[in-house]
């Protein structure tokens, strides 16, 4: 590839250049190009005040709307009814996996787990320290390649938890079990990619920077009838009663990243909301895996019925040509796609802004590499 200095190019250059780029990276990762313009005016002159969007108050009217529309939109797009409340948090998803047991769990109290992955057991791991955590199916045994399907549920569990995509694995639970417990979902890497009755979880999160905004906020939605019933002290930065209290403002709220969600969020309304974008996704993994399924170099590592329509892992049979497809891909502009040591091989990330123009570049870069070893 070319190295050019583009600091120094015009921006219509510059453009053309990043347009050539295509970015399959897991987290953080690819967001809508006109979200990057815009979140690039408001950081010189945010809506003509003459000031950054980085130096003015969170309490200001102009950020208020800001935070104001940002949740409204989560409302819309999620279809939520009245009883659940939308948060945007400091601390990744990672805060969520204590924070949710803190709040909702009572120590001899247990929560059900299913565990599909790295974070599925970080969440477990971190339940534990609040009450007792039962972990009701596992895919462990066979490195996380498939969902399980049987399981049963103990009444009594105070809620069941589902990562509902399994963004290191690359699988991704099609259907949402049903259970009369009550229901707590890690959706850090599927939020807003597919239609899902949300109001039936009575507790969402989701780390912004896979499918919503950049790194620095998380997405909670709540359903503020399960709160206020656990018997411990909760410090107040941690109890979402609070939260839920200030509009979530408790205190100062990454200001930056909500405004880039507010404008990621405005994107995903106008494409058509979550099912028209989802009707894009399957689309575009459908498009990945038949070429890996057609091809006699790749394989893709999940349970064909439990493939993650965001993360697509594969291998290639003969591991010896892994680096050369990596760098033949590389050089032809794809980025992102080396796998995670857990798995391996490759994992292309085909979040909401992901053009499927990317995804049929890196296709009929198979097909040419294919050519090229035969
Ligand atoms: C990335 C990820 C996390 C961790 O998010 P942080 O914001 O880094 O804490 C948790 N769960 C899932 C499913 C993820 O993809």
């Amino acid at each position: 590839m070319v190295q050019i200095d583009s600091v120094h190019l015009p921006p219509k250059i510059q453009l053309l250049i990043m347009s050539a780029i295509h970015n399959f990276n897991a987290g953080p990762s690819i967001l809508p190009k006109s979200v990057f313009e815009e979140a690039s005016k408001a950081i010189l002159n945010f809506n003509n005040t003459g000031l950054s969007i980085l130096e003015i108050g969170h309490r200001t009217s102009i950020f208020q709307q800001v935070m104001d529309e940002a949740r409204a939109l989560v409302k819309e797009l999620m279809q939520l009814d009245d009883d659940h409340e939308v948060l945007f948090l400091h601390g990744g998803a990672s805060t969520q996996f204590m924070q949710v047991p803190m709040n909702l769990l009572d120590d001899k109290e247990t929560a059900a787990f299913t565990d599909t992955g790295v974070w599925s057991t970080k969440a477990i791991k971190e339940a534990k320290l609040f009450g007792k955590a039962e972990v009701v199916c596992s895919s462990k045994d066979s490195n996380y390649t498939y969902i399980p399907k049987d399981f049963a549920v103990p009444n009594d569990a105070k809620y069941l938890h589902l990562t509902t995509n399994n963004t290191i694995y690359g699988s991704q639970w099609q259907k949402i079990p049903k259970t009369s417990n009550s229901m707590v979902a890690d959706m850090s890497s599927d939020i807003f990619s597919r239609v899902l009755d949300f109001n039936s979880f009575d507790l969402i999160y989701a780390g912004a920077q896979k499918n919503m905004g950049p790194a620095g906020v998380n997405l909670v939605v709540v359903n503020k009838n399960v709160l206020g019933k656990v018997k411990r002290a909760i410090p107040t930065i941690m109890d979402y009663r609070n939260h839920i209290k200030e509009g979530s403002m408790l205190n100062t709220p990454p200001v930056f990243a909500v405004y880039v969600c507010m404008l990621t969020l405005r994107w995903l309304k106008a494409q058509g909301g979550v099912a028209a974008i989802e009707k894009l996704n399957n689309e575009k993994a459908a498009l990945l895996y038949k070429a890996i399924d057609e091809s006699p170099l790749f394989t893709g590592t999940v349970n064909k019925e439990d493939r993650s329509k965001m993360n697509v892992c594969f291998v290639m049979n003969d591991a010896s040509l892994e680096e050369p497809f990596l760098k033949f891909t590389k050089e032809r502009g794809i980025v992102g796609i080396k796998g995670h040591r857990l798995v391996g091989g490759f994992r292309a990330s085909l979040y909401n802004a992901l053009p499927i123009s990317s995804v049929e570049v890196l296709v009929k870069l198979i097909k040419e590499f294919e050519k090229s070893v035969a």
